[in-house]
């Protein structure tokens, strides 16, 4: 019997059921959490909020679906006002976001683009502060992952789009709204296991997240002058669209999860408490730290 209440003690093992897939067909890139089978959890039913992010003004990419759609519930029901950004494809997800944050009663907007796009980068930051005023959480969540097995078929494009989309993004990002971040800002990063465990067929991915996770820890030293801290957050397998659009092999998805410790993959819904703590003011003496939520898959 599974039991997805975040607040009540139970076994963590069957705290939510194995997401087995039913098919094995992958969705195009980029995946939609509204053709996801099964559904996953982002905390819709179960997430309560105690004022910890009241007022603030976050900005989330990639919070239309997965784990940027949780963290942007989790901060709406904390008390924050949220901005999400996504591609043009993921206007359901955004919306059924968008939706979720409202519901909450605090003010929710999307901005929609490519952030591989520098320019598009720049206006996603000064949109973000015409609507809020400032930013005091930036996460840089938006992700691509694209399995390639052997060497000679990861193209040069693909290596340079993963690069632009995990990396260079976050750099023209941060680097545009750092000016509007006032001391007590929190920056999160979303990393990953691959990072310090890359697995064969995701070179470009896993090195690109190794990337973030240097990125993250000179960023803190540069930034904390400011007084704004920067973290990162390292998931391990979560069930979300990326891995059911080409993230994973098809083949490999009706196992997915089941090699860490714990047994089964993580939900969306068990990585947003992680960013509510390093965007609150309760985490005032953590910065250039990774925090690993990877069901037991522990970073070194
Ligand atoms: P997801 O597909 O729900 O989220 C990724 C998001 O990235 C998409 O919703 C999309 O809006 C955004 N994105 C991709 N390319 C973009 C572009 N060019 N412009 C604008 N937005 C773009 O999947 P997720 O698993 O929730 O991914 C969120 C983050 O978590 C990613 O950085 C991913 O690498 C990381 N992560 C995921 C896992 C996992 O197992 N799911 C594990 C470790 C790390
Ligand atoms: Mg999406």
């Amino acid at each position: 019997m599974t039991d997805s209440n975040q607040y009540k003690m139970q076994d963590p093992r069957s705290q939510y059921s194995m997401p087995t897939p039913q098919k094995n067909d992958n969705q195009p890139e980029p995946g939609l959490d509204s053709k996801l089978e099964p559904k996953a959890d982002h905390g819709e039913n179960t997430y309560v909020g105690s004022g910890r992010l009241k007022g603030r003004k976050a900005l989330i990419t990639g919070g239309d679906s997965g784990i940027g759609r949780a963290v942007a519930i989790a901060f709406a029901r904390e008390g924050a006002e949220v901005i999400i950004n996504h591609l043009e494809s993921e206007e359901q997800d955004g919306k059924e976001t968008l939706e979720q944050i409202n519901a909450s009663g605090s003010k929710g907007y999307a901005v929609v683009g490519d952030i591989t796009d520098e320019k598009f980068c720049q206006t996603l930051v000064s949109e973000a502060v015409e609507k809020l005023g400032s930013i005091d959480i930036l996460v840089n969540n938006a992700g691509k992952q694209q399995f390639v097995e052997n060497l000679e078929d990861l193209s040069t494009e693909q290596f340079c789009k993963t690069y632009a989309t995990n990396v260079f993004a976050m750099f023209w990002i941060t680097k545009a709204a750092v000016p509007h971040m006032p001391a007590g800002s929190s920056i999160i990063n979303t990393t990953s296991i691959q990072s310090y465990q890359p697995s064969t067929g995701l070179l470009d991915y896993a090195s690109s997240k190794s990337a973030i996770t240097g990125f993250t820890k000179s960023l803190a030293k540069m930034l904390i002058n400011k007084g704004i801290r920067v973290n990162g957050v390292a998931p391990g397998p979560i069930w979300t669209p990326l891995q059911q659009s080409g993230g994973q092999p098809a083949k490999k998805l009706p196992h997915f999860g089941e090699h860490v410790p714990m047994g089964r993959p993580g939900q969306p819904a068990e990585l947003a408490p992680v960013y509510v703590f390093l965007a609150s003011q309760e985490s005032s003496y953590v910065t250039a730290e990774i925090m690993g939520v990877t069901g037991g898959e522990h970073l070194p």
